[in-house]
């Protein structure tokens, strides 16, 4: 379904479906913060490879793995919608408050990116525009868009996957997020599942040329 009230598909549930062959993070979970975080806690400790991640800054990096890996099943299911795949997730004193993915294509809106998409949907659960305890995870980095919209949003941290160079706002093209001239800065933490992530673009942008491959072949 594209249409949702806004104009945005607040929430992706099926993304807080069961990890598959992990212990499930539920709906249900969500309604109970201590048993959810402990699921989550659980996750991170049987998902953490530190050896992957080039970070930054020093973070606590318990959780973080667990909820990048719900970014990337958000990306997944963009990829399988005919999105270019990136999801984000946004995190408030450890409970999940948005799940989103890429939806440009579907709802031929140039600003429905993941990280907007799921920016609008975690302002709308909390009531408030203001998101200064929330924690932002993204499979890519974010485009000078979404970097303006983080910092608009007052996002605490963010945590993304693999550089975009050519649209990295966070760090490859741009630094906005550190930009002293601006009224908020936001914590970086690159690197994040970066191999995952990267691997689901090129095999959707791989699967994208194939037909044309194909025809330049005949
Ligand atoms: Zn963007």
């Amino acid at each position: 379904m594209c249409h949702g009230e806004g104009g945005f598909v607040p929430l992706a549930a099926p993304a807080l479906a069961a990890l598959p062959g992990r212990p499930g993070i539920s709906l249900h979970d969500r309604a109970h913060p201590r048993r959810f975080r402990a699921t989550i806690r659980g996750l991170t400790m049987s998902l953490l490879r530190p050896a992957e991640a080039e970070l930054d800054t020093p973070a606590d990096l318990a959780p973080v793995e667990a909820y990048m890996r719900l970014a990337l099943q958000a990306a997944e299911q963009a990829g399988r919608s005919g999105e270019v795949p990136v999801g984000a997730v946004v995190v408030v004193r450890g409970q999940v408050v948005a799940v989103a993915h890429n939806q440009r294509e579907c709802l031929s809106d140039p600003t429905a990116h993941a990280e907007i998409i799921a920016l609008r949907a975690a302002a709308a659960t909390l009531g408030s525009w203001r998101l200064v305890d929330a924690d932002l995870y993204v499979t890519m980095e974010p485009c000078p868009m979404c970097a303006g919209a983080l910092v608009n949003a007052r996002i605490r941290r963010l945590f993304y996957g693999c550089d975009d160079p050519k649209a990295g706002a966070a760090r490859t093209l741009y630094r906005l997020l550190d930009d002293a001239r601006l009224n908020h800065q936001v914590e970086v933490v690159r690197g994040v599942l970066a191999t995952e992530s990267a691997a689901l673009l090129k095999s959707f942008f791989l699967r994208l040329r194939r037909p044309e491959a194909e025809l330049t072949d005949r």
